[in-house]
């Protein structure tokens, strides 16, 4: 798991040598819920992806099949989704299932 502050070239340097799909991240870990598949936490406006719908948002999470959460306001919110990308990836929900006692 790699976490650092936002706005940041040296933590997003670090979350992209952990696997993070797109420059922005500011946190990446391997979560269990999904048999520690990796889900990201971006930082909008230094994100190098699509940002189409989110331009009015400061965060979102994004699993590492490419699938966003909604937008958030705060890094809190970001990390709270990032747990729960089966909510917002197909995939992610079927890891989701396989995983679960
Ligand atoms: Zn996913």
């Amino acid at each position: 798991m790699t976490t650092g502050p936002g706005h940041s070239d040296d933590t997003y340097k670090r979350t992209k040598s952990q696997g993070a799909l797109n420059w922005g991240c500011f946190s990446i870990k391997q979560r269990r819920l999904i048999g520690g598949y990796l889900v990201g936490c971006y930082v909008v406006e230094d994100f190098d992806g699509d940002r189409s719908g989110y331009e009015h948002w400061n965060y979102f999470a994004m699993c590492n099949h490419g699938n966003k959460s909604s937008g958030v306001d705060t890094r809190k919110d970001a990390i709270d989704q990032a747990k729960m990308s089966m909510d917002y990836c197909s995939t992610c929900a079927s890891l989701f299932e396989l995983h679960k006692k």
